[in-house]
């Protein structure tokens, strides 16, 4: 219980940011809590297969590594400074309402076309159209989203040190509000990548090796691989979660560089290879990217 008293030390100027940590143990916390009990069994399961890494080196040769999972308003509140300086009025809430409304009246207009009192069109133009124009989506989204995210993991976070997870639930509510997708399938995918650096750190092989050299590598080897084995899960997901893929999709408009270099190896390997230059590359203390995509082109002539 911990977690949820635990203040940031920066006071939020936007008033709707106090709101939702104000309100985090009342309105969400029930869908945060999902990701531990409904979501985390099922990907610690999935990662434990799709790379044969384990927590727990076997009967007799030590306990399980223990990876805590924990929800926090922001990182260091970096995301909250960024709505501070950039966004200081907007209520969010009312941003995604009106986006909504502004929805519905768009898809409703042919119904109104003979509007005597003006009324319609006054709310649709007047209102919703200047308000969003005002606060402009693709600006938004540029200035929270993407180019903070283009070399860190604004979602969450994975600590080497004590093997913790940090689930942050400002970035996370805010880009499943003002993107209008689930909240819980948006944890859902952000948990498969911070469990992933998690098993690809601590998890051991039937060697008993794991990764001690993993916080030195290239962020493209890394984050490649989170990304990569992410993108996995999901795809076994889909058919019965449509919303976590819907969720996956939608993060990657806001991600570039590390973040998007697992598409090509999708398109272009199969599974045995990318788990065969992870393994190389974790045995061998390889830190290069470069080196890894050639260890990965290896394997492809190996491994037909
Ligand atoms: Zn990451």
């Amino acid at each position: 219980m911990s977690d949820l008293f635990e203040q940031p030390r920066y006071v939020p100027k936007n008033k709707s940011v106090i709101a939702i940590i104000r309100e985090f143990e009342k309105e969400y916390l029930e869908i945060f809590e999902l990701a531990k009990t409904k979501w985390n069994h099922s990907i610690r399961e999935f990662h434990r297969d799709a790379t044969g890494l384990k927590l727990s080196r076997g009967l007799g040769q030590g306990r399980a590594t223990n990876i805590t999972i924990r929800f926090l308003p922001d990182c260091d509140n970096d995301f909250i400074r960024l709505i501070d300086e950039h966004f200081p009025d907007l209520d969010f809430l009312e941003y995604t309402k009106t986006r909504a409304l502004y929805s519905a009246l768009n898809e409703s207009s042919d119904y109104f076309i003979n509007d005597p009192v003006g009324k319609f069109h006054f709310v649709l133009k007047g209102h919703c159209y200047k308000y969003l124009e005002k606060y402009n989506l693709k600006k938004l989204q540029k200035v929270l989203f993407f180019e903070p995210g283009r070399s860190k993991d604004i979602f969450g976070a994975y600590y080497y040190k004590d093997s913790r997870i940090e689930l942050y639930y400002i970035p996370l509510i805010i880009f499943s509000q003002i993107n209008q997708i689930d909240l819980e399938y948006l944890i859902v995918v952000i948990l498969a990548h911070e469990l992933a650096h998690a098993y690809h750190h601590v998890g051991f092989d039937t060697d008993g090796v794991y990764w001690s050299k993993m916080a030195d590598v290239d962020i493209g080897i890394k984050e490649g691989l989170a990304q990569y084995y992410t993108a996995l899960y999901v795809d076994e997901q889909k058919n019965i979660y449509p919303g976590i893929e819907e969720a996956y999709r939608q993060l990657l408009d806001f991600q570039s560089g590390p973040y998007l270099v697992h598409e090509s190896w999708l398109k272009s390997f199969k599974k045995e290879h990318v788990k065969h230059a992870f393994n190389v590359t974790r045995r061998n203390g390889n830190l290069d990217y470069d080196e890894f995509v050639n260890i990965l082109k290896r394997a492809k002539d190996q491994l037909k």
